[in-house]
């Protein structure tokens, strides 16, 4: 299982939800500032690299999520991103999970054989509260893409999303509260009406996780444990397994692969066993970090 590139790190805060970015906390606990943006390493053409037997390490049929200490379309990564889009138009055989607050730039930075757009390319925004819902989701609408998304976290206000549900547009929509400095309480209530609106229209809604402080009948719960908040999202019973998202994915010839050869996700009997993220997640790695915590 392999689910994060970073072909780049760093960002500008630009919304209301990078006020307490993880990725500039986590930055800050190892000395480094993380408006330092950067190209990786090794990490560049993490998608490209192949284990001793010639084979590629990210399996066909995984999905990838792109850009997580980052944003795909910052402008500061403008040199660079032709590259990344080369890797993904490379691998038609994996999935590549799109996420920015930038819906504005992303016109401007498609490749010039887009066309209506790559089948393996699953494009999502963030809305952490109805102001970017408004903003966002129209501009989604807008462009060129298979598959589209949201993601409403840190989930930081009230959503009302029905009238983009309605469309049909919608694949899936997953959820979160916030984490690590100063976070921002998340309401159960406000999770419940995203759910609620999901079901009505079969999207797949999944919520992965409380965030560290969670509000539900009046009362204030602090989880600062990421597995614990992980456990109570699943435990609440509102994520929703919806339609079916399709992806044709291809092999280098252009031919469809069969269900049978692409890579299905197994997971952990214990941690992964009440997980707000298993719905959606490319399961478990087997790396045994977290063999040591869990208690049957
Ligand atoms: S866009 Fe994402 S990575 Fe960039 S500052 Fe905002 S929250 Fe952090």
């Amino acid at each position: 299982m392999h689910d994060i590139w970073n072909p780049w790190h760093g960002c500008r805060k630009c919304s209301e939800g990078c006020q307490n970015c993880y990725m500039y906390f986590l930055d800050r606990m190892r000395n480094q500032d993380g408006s330092n943006i950067y190209r990786t390493k090794n990490g560049f053409r993490y998608p490209l690299q192949k284990n001793r037997q010639g084979k590629y390490k990210v399996q066909s049929g995984e999905m990838i999520r792109v850009c997580m200490t980052s944003d795909f379309f910052l402008e500061e990564a403008d040199e660079w991103r032709p590259e990344a889009w080369d890797i993904i138009r490379q691998r038609p055989d994996v999935k590549f999970f799109l996420l920015t607050k930038r819906p504005e730039r992303v016109a401007g930075c498609l490749p010039t054989d887009w066309g209506d757009g790559w089948d393996n390319v699953f494009f999502n925004v963030t809305c952490e509260n109805q102001r970017r819902a408004d903003e966002r989701i129209p501009l989604l609408f807008q462009l060129p893409f298979k598959h589209k998304g949201i993601m409403t976290a840190p989930l930081i206000g009230a959503i009302d999303i029905e009238q983009y549900l309605q469309s049909g547009i919608i694949e899936q929509v997953l959820c979160g509260g916030e984490n690590y400095d100063g976070s921002r309480p998340c309401h159960y209530d406000w999770v419940k009406k995203l759910s609620e609106q999901c079901c009505k229209y079969d999207v797949t809604f999944d919520f992965i996780e409380t965030g560290s402080v969670f509000i539900k009948d009046g009362k204030t719960y602090r989880l600062p444990d990421k597995q614990l908040q992980a456990q109570q999202a699943f435990r609440s019973g509102l994520s929703h397994l919806g339609k079916p998202m399709q992806f044709h994915l291809v092999d280098d010839w252009g031919y469809e692969i069969p269900e049978e050869n692409l890579y299905k996700p197994h997971y952990h009997p214990v941690t992964c066993r009440e997980c707000g993220s298993r719905m959606t997640c490319n399961g478990c790695s087997d790396c045994g970090k977290c063999d040591s915590k869990a208690s049957p």
